[in-house]
């Protein structure tokens, strides 16, 4: 699933591509995924609205269109965004299908918004779990109570790192990073690559963690999230940018899906274990 660097950089790339157009229509042939409008409902309440900026709170891309309405739009595993223009270059992200941009709209295709200028955009979804929901601003407003602080915000500071931690003594370090109530957008990939620069297992109890190790692994988050913002993600799940190239953060990655490769800080190599159902990459020898 695409973690906070890459909806962020879907994010920006989108709001180059789509800023300002104005839905014509929309077409959908699954009913999931407008849900809780049915398709009908949901093509009278988006036609005609323009588009006006890109927002995104923790995964969720949150489109904000003339009216009173916003357009919520979550990836999860498989879902794919692609924007055509009527002419020019193509741009697409998230989950790579083959041959998706000669056959659109495809088997995979479950909503098309319509643009007057006769550009469209695709949301393919193998797995059907993505979701495109219009929501009021109190739906925003729930999407954003229902995730922590993000890194890199000024509300996520190492005072409400060390809050959170403190509330839950007794669980791994990973499960918390990973919490969504907690902290917003950190999943499996930035989990363990924080883990790793703070050179603490993600296996760790939390109440074993001395002051200085919390410390280090509050600024690891933070620095691993904004290289990887600037290296525009990672896809080694399922996640390309918008113009299909992988994302630039791959060749950084220290352990997150190198499980048997030789570790890049000393000369172990990297190990691969299950913690709570999610694949977890670590060094046994560089983290404690
Ligand atoms: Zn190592």
């Amino acid at each position: 699933m695409p973690e906070l660097p890459e909806v962020e950089t879907l994010r920006r790339e989108l709001n180059r591509a789509v800023v300002g157009k104005t839905i014509k229509s929309a077409e959908s042939n699954w009913y999931k995924t407008v849900k809780p409008l049915t398709i009908s409902e949901f093509q009278k309440k988006i036609k005609n609205k323009k588009i006006l900026n890109v927002n995104r709170r923790s995964k969720v891309l949150i489109v904000d269109l003339s009216g009173p309405l916003s357009l919520a739009i979550h990836l999860k595993m498989t879902g794919q965004l692609i924007y055509r223009p009527k002419s020019g270059k193509s741009v697409i992200g998230g989950h790579p299908q083959k041959g998706g941009l000669e056959n659109l709209p495809n088997k995979f295709t479950h909503l098309i918004l319509n643009f007057t200028d006769g550009s469209n955009l695709y949301f393919n979804d193998l797995r059907k779990f993505g979701w495109a929901r219009l929501i009021n601003d109190t739906g925003v407003a729930e999407i954003a109570e229902a995730h922590g602080p993000e890194p890199l915000t000024k509300e996520f500071t190492l005072q409400y790192f060390k809050l959170i931690l403190q509330k839950y003594p007794n669980r791994k370090i990973k499960q918390v990073l990973l919490d969504q109530k907690l902290i917003g957008g950190i999943g499996n990939i930035y989990a363990d690559e924080s883990c790793f620069c703070a050179r603490i297992m993600p296996t760790r109890i939390i109440k074993s963690l001395t002051v200085a190790e919390i410390k280090k692994l509050y600024q690891c988050v933070d620095r691993v999230i904004k290289f990887a913002i600037q290296k525009k993600g990672t896809s080694a799940d399922t996640y390309v940018q918008l113009d299909g190239k992988p994302g630039g953060m791959v060749p950084y990655l220290k352990v997150y899906g190198r499980e048997g490769e030789k570790c890049k800080g000393c000369a172990g190599i990297v190990s691969k274990i299950k913690l709570n159902g999610r694949g977890t990459h670590f060094c046994r020898f560089c983290q404690k």
